[in-house]
């Protein structure tokens, strides 16, 4: 019953003459090591799942045209950034659409063009 069970310190002579290259301590220890490289890994790889989830698909192309004033995402007259588009003032100004922060920036661009 107890035979299968017995401890390897009975047997010393398979121990002799054989050095292990890494004792069972150092090889828990590297599998340690690797498992909390893992958690890291799957770590950054769920923030950066929730990352892309935050942005929403209108978010995107925002940001996408967010390049040189007046383009989406900026306003044409102060240059502020345009993050929400329920508050963005569109016109369109000789046929080009125009984006604005707020009502005060439509009417002071108008009055300077
Ligand atoms: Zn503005």
């Amino acid at each position: 019953m107890a035979e299968e069970e017995r401890p390897e310190k009975e047997y010393p002579a398979e121990e002799q003459g054989i050095e292990p290259e890494e004792t069972e301590e150092e090889k828990r220890l590297d599998m340690e090591e690797g498992e909390k490289e893992e958690e890291v890994y799957s770590e950054e790889g769920r923030e950066a799942l929730v990352e892309d989830d935050e942005i929403e698909p209108w978010e995107e192309g925002f940001m996408e045209g967010a390049e040189g004033p007046g383009q989406q995402g900026k306003c044409r007259e102060c240059g502020a950034a345009l993050l929400k588009k329920e508050d963005t003032v569109e016109k369109e100004i000789d046929g080009e659409v125009c984006f604005f922060c707020s009502n005060k920036c439509l009417e002071k661009y108008e009055q300077e063009h």
